[in-house]
């Protein structure tokens, strides 16, 4: 592994950019700046890439981790008497599905089931539709996965064991809200424990399925608020204690259902639908250790994360938790958002974008489309647009499967602060951490910075000293150990990037009465958070400063909308200007111009450099699009990681990068979100992109065969001078992918 020292020692024989590129073809490169002019000051330094991995012979994985491609046309109680299976079958295997899903369900049989209130579809007629699903794609050469959904059932079998069902606080049964005649179970019930394996066992002794699956269950995104006798025995909901206590049982379900399905293989597993991104109900590091197989139910867009970035956004979660283990994305064929049509295609461009981002955040394609009237589908639209994209994938399969992300920057998750913080009363926050994700994500992004996320739970320094710099949005929730591992990474020469209320509560929420990175971060704090009433506060320039590079002609900046107030400290480069109304326009002025209170702390220790905001500035540039909150946090992030790059690409346009060592070379993705629907609805253009030129600078010794562009299907010419690899890709439709052949 690379580890920091090795970086500080071979960074300072990189080349600085502007002469790298001057040698480069210059007919093909653009003069232009970076559009936004987000980025300023001097050009990256390349920093080399790491030692190439060990490779590694595919036939010794578990089967999962070769599985590229996922089809699931997910099943009707109607589709017993519609759906034409053979039709169904020919679909997913002509496409290169190398797996589909075949409805068991918990909810309706698919097959003549004996399990007590396993109730038969009321249009299966004795039929094994199950069954005969599982025969046509063994056919032709498809794994299959069982897919169980245990989240609800029906009125009898409330009658007969009531003490399976959700309670709201009065003791009353929660029912599903689209149908009442389903009641919704609770996890913590003998439900899972017997009737569950009850149908897992009945599914292994009938049929030879690959491995099993839960649709519904655990929650996502949420914890649940049941009161039933055994739910109100545990502590409160929305607490670090029951947050542990629901992680418990839910490892505990995994291992019980993990070892059924291996009564009959040895090699079968239990998967449940995950998803949620930062804020996935289940714990993601103990979850990750135990899980082979991710199932990131993120289908499409939501009111709640509008912006196109959030299957990729997915995809990092995923590598954080999986490290390298099987992850694929749900992409919905069908219409998702605030309305659905569940049987209606969506976008075209908008599908073809989910898929992209799925590839480029590193995870498995996966297709998925509900109902099959008519045979298979009134509506067809989105079958030529699958099969399609399945089909090219299938043919770089070698370079879209990533070995390891090239990233410098962490990027801390929180996401027990994603789940349990009390968001600051001052804000009025609908979704406070949800708004910080959005805000740093966006950050980054418009930067065109190579990160990764990395787990809370998973701060041991063998794992983030890959990283020049680590960031921590907002992360109010960390314990003693973690602070520590924090310092002892700061101590080993990395950096770290802070805001707000990061490390004033501990892992239990205990507010704590100072700052945990006081020492570290040299803050200490002076009061209670302050909101904004009417007009946001300000900072003050007192000197100049790298982080203020491209500001003139203004003695202030914006500052955010919440701040920690902190004490003062020697030498400030920004200092707090007071919010104050903002109507009446007469009484519009700072009461207070001048104060010693900093709005940002620096430090620079050795090799690593410190900065905190006191303001919640990534969730305020979120919240406004301020371009000043932008550049100050690129300026800010490139201090700190002393302008060091991996990766360097240059261009006009808003996109998303992704840096990936594959077997066969190197991988750099590139998302085009240069679109009037990035932050909202779904694209329905696609607005091509010109020259981006590529610099990395490859371990020594690597030579580089060739330079393919996979999406628009050519070569490239590319330079390698010494150790430094330059190429353009001369235009970016939606998506391209830069694929690196070395050797
Ligand atoms: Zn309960």
């Amino acid at each position: 592994m690379l580890n920091r020292r090795t970086f500080l020692k071979t960074s300072a024989a990189s080349l600085p950019l502007a002469a790298a590129i001057q040698t480069f073809n210059p007919a093909t490169i653009s003069a232009d700046p970076i559009a936004g002019a987000a980025i300023s000051g001097t050009d990256p330094k390349l920093i080399p890439l790491p030692a190439r991995l060990t490779p590694v012979d595919p036939s010794t994985l578990p089967w999962q981790q070769n599985i590229r491609r996922v089809g699931q046309s997910n099943m009707t109680e109607h589709d017993p008497a519609v759906m034409n299976i053979e039709e169904w079958a020919d679909y997913w295997h002509s496409a290169g599905a190398d797996i589909v899903f075949i409805s068991v369900t918990g909810i309706l049989a698919f097959y003549p089931s004996k399990v007590q209130f396993h109730r038969h579809g009321k249009f299966l007629n004795g039929r094994d539709f199950f069954g005969e699903c599982v025969a046509a794609a063994r056919k032709r050469g498809m794994r299959v996965v069982a897919r169980m959904s245990p989240d609800l059932n029906w009125g009898d079998a409330l009658d007969a064991h009531p003490e399976w069902a959700m309670r709201d606080a009065q003791g009353s049964v929660l029912l599903s809200p689209e149908d009442s005649r389903l009641f919704r179970t609770c996890m913590f019930t003998s439900y899972m424990d017997g009737y569950v394996p009850a149908i897992m066992r009945e599914i292994n002794s009938l049929y030879d399925v690959d491995c099993f699956y839960t649709n519904g269950w655990p929650p996502i995104g949420s914890l649940p608020n049941c009161h039933c006798a055994i739910c109100s025995k545990l502590p409160p909901p929305n607490t670090t204690a029951y947050w542990r206590a629901f992680n418990d049982r839910i490892l505990e379900l995994w291992h019980k259902y993990d070892a059924i399905a291996k009564e009959r293989k040895p090699d079968s597993f239990y998967f449940a639908n995950l998803g949620g991104n930062v804020r996935c109900g289940p714990n993601l590091d103990r979850l990750g250790r135990t899980a082979v197989w991710f199932q990131a139910d993120n289908q499409g867009r939501t009111s709640d994360d509008p912006a196109v970035w959030g299957c990729s956004l997915q995809g990092r979660v995923c590598s954080a938790m999986m490290d390298g283990k099987f992850a694929a994305n749900v992409s919905a064929a069908y219409s998702t958002g605030t309305v659905r049509w569940r049987n209606a295609s969506k976008n075209p461009a908008e599908a073809r974008m989910w898929l992209n981002e799925t590839l480029a955040s590193g995870m498995a394609l996966y297709y998925h489309f509900i109902g099959s009237e008519a045979g298979f589908g009134e509506d067809r639209r989105w079958q030529k647009l699958g099969s399609d994209y399945f089909q090219w994938a299938k043919k770089h399969d070698a370079h879209l499967t990533p070995r390891r992300s090239l990233a410098n920057i962490g990027v801390v998750m929180g996401q027990s602060t994603q789940l349990l913080y009390p968001t600051p009363v001052a804000a009025h926050a609908h979704d406070y951490m949800r708004e910080t994700t959005q805000g740093i994500y966006a950050t980054l992004l418009n930067g065109r910075f190579a990160f990764d996320f990395v787990h809370e739970d998973r701060l041991d320094l063998e794992r983030i000293s890959k990283y020049r710099a680590l960031l921590l949005p907002n992360i109010a929730m960390l314990s003693d150990r973690q602070c520590q591992q924090i310092r002892d990474y700061v101590s080993s020469g990395g950096s770290i990037m802070a805001s707000f209320e990061t490390g004033l509560y501990d892992e239990n929420l205990q507010r704590r009465e100072e700052f945990a990175l006081s020492d570290l971060l040299g803050i200490r704090k002076a009061g209670d958070v302050i909101g904004t009433n009417g007009n946001a506060y300000y900072g003050r320039i007192e000197r100049s400063h790298p982080i203020l590079d491209g500001f003139s002609n203004t003695n202030w900046l914006p500052g955010a909308q919440n701040r920690v107030p902190v004490k003062s400290v020697p030498d400030p480069v920004l200092t707090v200007v007071p919010g104050f109304v903002q109507y009446p326009p007469e009484l519009a002025y700072p009461l207070a111009s001048h104060t010693d209170e900093p709005a940002v702390v620096l430090r620079d220790v050795g090799s690593s450099r410190l900065a905190y905001f006191p303001g919640d500035i990534e969730r305020t540039f979120w919240l406004t699009g301020h371009g000043d909150l932008l550049r100050l946090l690129h300026n800010t992030i490139r201090w700190i990681t002393q302008d060091e790059a991996v990766v360097h690409v240059d261009g006009d346009g808003f996109l998303e990068l992704f840096a990936w060592e594959t077997t066969p070379g190197y991988a750099i993705h590139l998302l085009n979100y240069t679109n009037p629907n990035a932050h909202h609805g779904w694209l329905s253009t696609v607005n091509p992109l010109g020259p981006q030129t590529v610099c990395m600078t490859l371990p020594s010794g690597v030579k580089v065969s060739a330079v393919d562009l996979l999406r628009s299907d050519r070569t490239t010419p590319f330079r390698l001078e010494g150790s430094v690899l330059r190429f353009t890709i001369p235009r970016v439709d939606d998506y391209e992918i830069a694929a690196v052949t070395v050797g």
